[in-house]
């Protein structure tokens, strides 16, 4: 039987829809607007259009939004500043600085520099800690994302083998510790890990974060195994016309939708629930930073 493909953009519609109701109660019962600014620096045509999409749902959500678009040779004691300044506005609960920064700025120092009460990217040494033990917090947007599927897909994640093919700090890591809060056992995949497709055979949740199109072949899935596909790789498509592309993931969708139980698409899949887990984390801290119980 073909895999139940998992719908990430209805999902984060209906999700969009309970923040709205969040931010509507913080308004009316707190005098709280939850505000997000995002930071970008020079001209990375993904990141301009992904920072307006941020720009344009913060708004859309009734929540307040800053944009600030400084130039390529902005100096890394200039974005610090703003950073400070953005910590110390009451009217700011999220600050996000886009990656990939110009080569002057030390995206450590920057991280380091945003207040953990308002890192809604997760990306602080405080917020990751706080993370591992189980704290009150924020987490990292696309971890989240992948655990809301997994969720709604499977009910109960305990006793389940997990294998993340990917470690990074954005996606893998995190992704682990929120799988273990769940009781899966977790196992960490990556570029030196041996018999890749033998330890993937074993899992009955695949999160796919590589970053290498259709890697991940069909005869490497259990079948019935729920399968995550956070890769966005944009391949050149001829067929499309002169200069188009197209996206694919990291699994080989076609062959991986015929033994799986349950499978992300790209795009459609994971891609959707980034932008609105960074709205959630948004109300998250707005709440915590007010004294008030974030919602569940
Ligand atoms: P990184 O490049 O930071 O990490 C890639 C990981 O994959 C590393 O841990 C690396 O291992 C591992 N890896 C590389 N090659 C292999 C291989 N041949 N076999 C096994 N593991 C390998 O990527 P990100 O985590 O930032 O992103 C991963 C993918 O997810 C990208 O396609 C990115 O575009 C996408 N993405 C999607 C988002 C969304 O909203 N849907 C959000 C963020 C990312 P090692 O550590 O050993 O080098």
């Amino acid at each position: 039987m073909p895999a139940k493909i998992i719908n990430g953009k209805t999902y984060a519609d209906g999700l969009r829809a309970r923040i709205a109701g969040h931010v509507e109660r913080l308004k009316h019962e707190h005098g709280v607007t939850p505000g997000l600014a995002v930071v970008i620096v020079g001209h990375d045509p993904g990141s301009e259009i992904y920072v307006s999409q941020k720009a344009k749902q913060t708004v859309e959500l009734g929540m307040h939004s800053e944009k600030y678009e400084l130039p390529e040779n902005t100096s890394e004691a200039e974005v610090l500043t703003l950073v400070q300044k953005l910590n110390a506005d009451p009217a700011i609960h999220g600050i996000l600085v886009q990656s990939p920064l110009p080569k002057q700025i030390d995206p450590m120092k920057v991280i380091a520099t945003i207040s953990p009460d308002k890192d809604v990217d997760c990306f602080t040494p405080s917020s990751v800690g706080k993370l591992q033990i189980g704290l009150p917090g924020p987490v990292s947007c696309t971890p989240l994302g992948c655990l809301m599927l997994l969720r709604d897909t499977l009910g109960q994640l305990e006793g389940l083998n997990a294998v993340i093919v990917g470690r990074s700090n954005l996606v893998g890591r995190p992704l682990a510790q929120l799988l273990l809060r769940d009781n899966c056992t977790v196992t960490m995949a990556h570029s030196k890990t041996r018999n890749l497709a033998s330890v993937v055979r074993g899992a009955d949740i695949v999160v796919a974060a590589v970053g290498r199109p259709q890697m991940i072949k069909g005869d490497w899935i259990k079948p019935g195994a729920t399968v995550i596909d956070v890769g966005i790789n944009r391949i050149p498509a001829p067929e499309r016309g002169e200069g188009r592309t197209r996206l694919l993931g990291d699994v080989d969708f076609k062959s991986a939708s015929e033994v799986a139980g349950a499978i992300t698409p790209v795009p459609g899949g994971v891609g959707p629930m980034t932008i609105v887990c960074l709205l959630a984390n948004t109300v998250t801290t707005a709440s915590l930073i007010n004294g008030i119980e974030p919602p569940k």
